[in-house]
């Protein structure tokens, strides 16, 4: 929990001296909570008040990353228990898990699928981040081998510190993967292992109390970055245990669990009650997830769910404004104007595109917003497509010069045949679902 300017002023030698370039302490404090300034500025400050003040500077969720062949999945560094207070940071990764006591031809079917899936989502390549390679009574080392062989990106390695050797001297210099899980039993030399191997270990502990007191441990044992792995598996358990987590970590400031969560979905066998708990891991403050089955029909969902939750609130997402093609236009084929909300965008392009129909759409810069939104905020009227039509060189690109205007805004039609008296301006549907019949039946 950042510190308040006057809490800051509380540890500071008060003289006013000056030295830091700031005319007075308190004024020195206010920069430093608005992180304006650096304190290393003032030279009088005691240590003992520096090292207070510098942990408080500390993110209350230890950053933390994954790292493999280009690949990264970043955790941690989170600020708000809810979305709209700011914005979540770090989307939680996503893992497949395979067990090594499967055959290595069923391991590398399973993770081929896994890592080959991707999905476009309003012009984003939507994909998993990783696989978790599980202990199971056979050969671990093999079974890592069995992934990279077919599989780059992050991993999670899950087993007894003698396997995780061996698995860990298989994987490319410079890869970080995530180790576990430690417990009460085996933390020491798991957590010699992660601190040679400059990784970080996931703790287990059947209560929140046991997490702190294992967090503890393996911080002074000297692994820095620690995954929390509540034991809880029920919906009910894990809302609590992570919720719990995370609220003593940016409401308390309470160090021991300012770390990422590591939940287990995966672990209740049954398909769809895991697709429901990892939703629920999504939405309520997991960093690392391991499913236990890969399947597109709840990936997707669950990449959608994950993309939706981790964007900014405050900042919509946007395409480039322009002139896009569909469906290769020529010279006498319509223009369809539209906002630059990726969602608007993707909805009419992709009903145009299906359909076969050819057209012009320009991308009007409306600021992210969507049609109504843009027009009631004043960031979509005449003027501005008039301006965009120019901008884009629109008129070079067709000898008929027709311009269809969402329905929303027919309002905006009289103006902006004014702006552009040379031009047909049509007003289309109101739903991008009926753009393909109006641009058959009316549109010719
Ligand atoms: S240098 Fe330190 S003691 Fe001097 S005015 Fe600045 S903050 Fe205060």
């Amino acid at each position: 929990m950042a510190l308040s300017g006057i809490q800051i002023y509380k540890l500071l030698p008060q003289t006013n001296c000056k030295d830091c370039g700031y005319p007075t302490c308190l004024a020195f404090a206010m920069k430093l909570a608005a992180k304006q300034a650096e304190l290393a500025l003032c030279p009088h400050v005691s240590e003992e008040s520096a090292s207070k003040l510098s942990a408080a500077a500390q993110p209350p969720v230890r950053p933390m990353a994954l790292r493999s062949n280009g690949f990264e999945v970043k955790a941690g560094a989170e600020t708000v228990l809810f979305r709209h207070e700011k914005t979540f940071v770090n989307r939680p990764g996503l893992f497949v898990r395979v067990r090594d006591s499967d055959s290595a031809d069923a391991i590398q079917a399973k993770v081929r699928a896994a890592d080959a899936y991707t999905v476009d989502y309003v012009g984003m390549d939507l994909t998993l981040d990783g696989i978790a390679v599980q202990a199971d009574g056979g050969d671990f080392a093999a079974a890592v081998q069995a992934v990279r062989a077919v599989s780059q990106r992050p991993l999670l390695l899950f087993a007894g510190a003698e396997a995780l050797k061996a698995g860990l001297s298989l994987l490319a210099a410079g890869e970080i993967p995530l180790l576990g899980v430690a417990d009460a039993e085996n933390w020491q030399e798991m957590a010699a292992l992660a601190k040679q191997a400059g990784a970080p270990l996931a703790v287990a502990g059947a209560s929140v109390d046991a997490l702190v007191d294992l967090a503890q441990k393996v911080k002074e044992a000297g692994v820095a970055d620690i995954v929390l792995a509540p034991a809880q598996r029920s919906l009910l358990g894990v809302l609590k245990a992570n919720t719990i987590i995370r609220r003593m970590a940016l409401k308390k400031n309470f160090r021991p669990l300012g770390y990422p969560i590591l939940s287990f979905p995966g672990d209740w066998g049954d398909p769809a009650r895991e697709a429901v708990l990892a939703g629920q891991a999504i939405a309520k403050y997991s960093g690392f997830i391991v499913l236990d089955h890969f399947a597109p029909e709840v990936a997707y969902p669950l990449l959608v769910l994950r993309e939706n939750i981790y964007t900014d609130p405050q900042k919509p997402i946007q395409v480039t404004p322009g002139i896009y093609e569909i469906n290769n236009p020529g010279p006498d084929d319509p223009v369809l104007v539209t906002t630059n909300f990726s969602i608007t965008y993707f909805s009419v392009a992709n009903e145009v595109e299906g359909s076969g129909n050819k057209a012009w759409m320009l991308v009007a810069d409306a600021e992210g917003m969507s049609v109504l939104t843009a027009w009631a905020a004043g960031k979509f009227d005449a003027e501005r497509i008039a301006k965009d039509v120019k901008r884009f060189g629109v008129a070079d690109k067709v000898g008929r010069k027709r311009i269809v205007l969402p329905g929303h805004v027919a309002v905006l039609s009289g103006e902006l045949e004014e702006e552009l008296p040379d031009w047909e301006v049509r007003v289309g549907p109101r739903e991008a679902v009926d753009l393909p019949k109006f641009m058959k039946q009316v549109l010719v």
